[in-house]
């Protein structure tokens, strides 16, 4: 029998299972999407190196290819269950059954769908995009970086706090990562535009992790990057595809109103629909908030409530690359004793 099958060929997934691999023991990972990577094929560059995405990526990618690790992609989980003697069955969408000892749930999550946020016009004004619209945008961009309806840029804003922290959309927790790529995101811009005036509307700057309080200096420093403590209440377009924002300096507690060219929303992390899928299949507990329930916050935050199945990397929480990277490794070590005690 298998000993692991890793639920999802993200960062989480691929860096344990080379772990596990090397410690002996038999690994498949199951993916949903046609390649290896999650969102980190999306992404451009990473805080607060500002190093390509796709260092990393490969990186990962080769290690899984160098230990000929199997991978099933395309591969959607429909349910987890365990039998009797302790192992696991997995459904999927191949209607093929997957057998195994443990189980690592590296399922990751998804973004906030920033169509919720009406008011801030999303897939309404052209020119309005997300901060995962604007990775994509940056990494195929060729030439002069123009607005989505092919305007030069001379002003941009990025909202923070889209679908975090924000009892509408139901998500009260931050989404952690959100503030320092906003950070990262609106250096960039300065650095292709040098002409364009950049503003971030942020409610508290988290800028939690190594390098990030630097990179936020260097953004006001060496980049004149404007950052307004505010929230934006409207967005409205004009006619020549420009968008006026209102807005209220909380600082000041005065109103403002400003023309820009593009609008990037720093959108937060949702617990993914894929965890959501097979949790009740396996009666795996999740928190309030969707994300999977470790069983100790602090000394056991690689173990559910299922005894055999383990979880890694965003599953839990918004987490960075770094602390994803960090996390899998922990539930490659915590699986591995979990299997010597148990063989
Ligand atoms: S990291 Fe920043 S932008 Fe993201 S939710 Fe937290 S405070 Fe808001």
């Amino acid at each position: 029998m298998i000993d692991v099958i890793i639920i999802g060929g993200g960062i989480a997934g691929m860096e344990a299972a080379c772990t596990l691999h090397d410690f002996g023991f038999e690994i498949i990972i199951l993916e949903k999407d046609k390649h290896l990577g999650g969102h980190l094929q999306n992404w451009d560059t990473l805080f607060p190196t500002k190093r390509n995405a796709s260092e990393v990526l490969d990186h990962y990618v080769k290690e899984v290819q160098k230990r000929s690790i199997t991978v099933y992609l395309n591969t959607d989980v429909t349910s987890v269950t365990k039998q009797d003697n302790g192992s696991f069955e997995i459904n999927t969408s191949r209607e093929v059954v997957f057998k195994c000892k443990t189980v690592l749930m590296t399922t990751g999550y998804d973004l906030f769908n920033a169509e919720r946020k009406e008011e801030y016009g999303y897939k309404i004004y052209d020119n309005v995009i997300t901060s995962a619209d604007l990775e994509k945008l940056l990494q195929t961009n060729k030439g002069e970086l123009r607005s989505p309806s092919g305007n030069p840029i001379k002003s941009v804003a990025f909202v923070h706090c889209v679908g975090s922290r924000d009892e509408k959309s139901g998500n009260h927790y931050c989404s952690n990562v959100c503030c320092v790529t906003g950070v990262k995101q609106a250096i960039k811009m300065r650095q292709l535009l040098p002409e364009a005036q950049v503003f971030n509307f942020y409610m508290d700057l988290r800028m939690y992790g190594a390098g990030f309080e630097e990179m936020y200096r260097e953004a006001q420093e060496v980049w004149r990057v404007q950052f307004i403590r505010g929230r934006l209440s409207e967005v409205a377009e004009t006619i020549d595809k420009r968008l006026q924002v209102k807005a209220e300096d909380t600082l000041s507690a005065r109103p403002l109103r400003m023309h820009v060219d593009l609008l990037v929303l720093l959108v937060g992390m949702e617990a993914s629909k894929a965890t959501g899928d097979f949790a009740q299949s396996c009666n795996l507990a999740c928190a309030q908030n969707r994300f999977v329930e470790t069983a100790d916050f602090h000394i056991a935050s690689n173990k559910t409530n299922v005894e055999g199945l383990f979880t890694a990397g965003c599953a839990i929480a918004p987490l960075s690359v770094f602390d994803t990277v960090n996390h899998a490794k922990a539930a490659a070590l915590t699986v591995k004793e979990h299997l010597r005690l148990n063989n």
